[in-house]
């Protein structure tokens, strides 16, 4: 029989190292929350495959609309023969995103793809090159985007040089403690110093920080930054890729702010786990690129599109937005009171958005330092104990929750239930 240690075996003989992988278990089968490796053990699934899986594992819904559109065509490529699908997904998000104006936009694959993109058309709207991001942002793994990713240990380490015109403003972090204030006044040096206003086509962030550790963006910051963007004729683009689709409770975490950016980055769980992603827009800086400036052989694909219609139609149906926001609230109390019960101290931070929740594990409180030890014992006790877990942060010591929203409230107290067995097994 295949059993884990056989294929852990054949991977390391096969698989490049560098895409690593955060559980030593082999997928089998899965369904809403849950999944069974190669051996036949169950899983609780916390991490939804990095955000994608908001409607959860094989959604019904989703399954039976990629299967319903196989049987017509799977690919034709959009730029020889279109299709309704594409126009049907860009006429659903333009409606979803925020703002009044009018609105188009653009599929693509990957996350990355999106942000790219979105870059590209803020240039071409602008005229002009340069981008500013975060500290602690994560816009993807492409040299563009990478180069705007703000962490460089893993992902950044060894594959520079990254292409010029990105300059990186502070993140506010209550940890280092960088108010909004600090921030502003940052981003204010920053165009005094090395990024001249006029030159600047886009301000990306992210309304919640993902990777770099679920933090949001205080509301005051992001109104501040839209008040910047007009000043001096910036884009505002929102990187909604995973905040985006019911994450936060909202459809896109910037609406929490109020705020209305320009541009919007989205993929992940705008799909159920089908791979695409999207650039919505105001309809003028969206077509600011003439036709064939964008594209891709396999941009919107028509399987994708299928499923992205119908996991937007059960977020719809199933009231997941407002269950987000609900189980946000669970997990902030049963957190709470777990680590002020199993590991006082060490329990330094809850915070997020709705469902976009991270706890932050420290050393001790008097110091805050970061425990990404205690962190990786949490997640390796979880495991064993049959909870799917994923760590964040710029230090690692953060453990995010990425669970289905559709998960039943049975499997959210299993989960959680396991979770403080394993914090219990870390600090002991
Ligand atoms: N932006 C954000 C905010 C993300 O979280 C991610 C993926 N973690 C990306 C961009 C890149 O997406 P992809 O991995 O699909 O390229």
């Amino acid at each position: 029989a295949t059993t884990n240690a056989s294929l852990i075996a054949r991977r390391e003989a096969a698989v490049a190292r560098g895409v690593a992988s955060a559980a030593p278990i082999f997928a089998r089968y899965a369904e809403n929350a849950l999944l069974w490796d190669v051996e036949g053990n169950r899983f609780v699934d916390f991490a939804g495959g990095i955000a994608v899986l908001n409607t959860g594992h094989r959604h019904p819904k989703v399954i039976a609309a990629a299967k319903a559109q196989e049987d017509h065509y799977t690919h034709t490529s959009f730029q020889v023969v279109p299709y309704e699908p594409y126009i049907a997904l860009a006429e659903k998000l333009n409606a979803l995103a925020p703002g009044d104006h009018t609105k188009k936009s653009l599929l693509v694959t990957t996350g990355a793809e999106a942000v790219e993109n979105a870059v590209k058309i803020a240039r071409a709207a602008t005229g002009r090159p340069g981008v500013i991001a975060f500290t602690g942002g994560y816009h993807g793994r492409t040299l563009l985007t990478l180069g705007m990713t703000g962490k460089i240990s893993p992902y950044k380490k060894d594959v520079g040089p990254f292409p010029s015109d990105i300059f990186r403003a502070p993140f506010p972090s209550v940890r280092d403690g960088i108010t909004v204030q600090d921030a502003l006044t940052g981003l204010q040096n920053l165009f005094l110093t090395d990024a001249q206003p006029e030159r600047i086509a886009a301000i990306i962030i992210e309304p919640v920080l993902g990777e770099g550790g679920y933090t949001p963006v205080p509301f005051e910051m992001m109104q501040a930054l839209r008040d910047i963007c007009d000043t001096h004729g910036i884009m505002l683009i929102a990187d909604e890729i995973q905040a985006g689709f019911g994450r936060t409770g909202t459809w896109f975490a910037i609406e929490h702010s109020g705020v209305v950016p320009d541009l919007i980055t989205v993929a992940k769980s705008m799909a159920g786990g089908y791979p695409i992603a999207g650039v919505i827009g105001r309809a003028e800086v969206m077509d600011s690129v003439i036709p064939g400036g964008l594209g891709g052989t396999y941009g919107g694909n028509p399987v994708a599109c299928a499923a992205a219609l119908a996991a937007i139609e059960a977020i719809e149906e199933e009231g997941l937005l407002a269950r987000s926001t609900a189980l946000g609230e669970t997990f902030r109390a049963r957190f709470a009171e777990i680590g002020a019960r199993v590991a006082p101290y060490r329990m330094w931070d809850i915070r997020g958005l709705g469902a976009m929740l991270a706890v932050e594990f420290v050393t001790d409180f008097e110091t805050a330092k970061p425990d990404p030890d205690l962190t990786k014992a949490v997640v390796a006790h979880a495991l064993q104990r049959g909870l799917i877990l994923l760590a964040c942060g710029m230090h690692g010591n953060a453990l995010r929750i990425m669970v289905p929203l559709t998960a039943s409230d049975a499997i959210i107290d299993e989960g959680l239930t396991i979770f403080e067995e394993a914090l219990a097994a870390a600090v002991a």
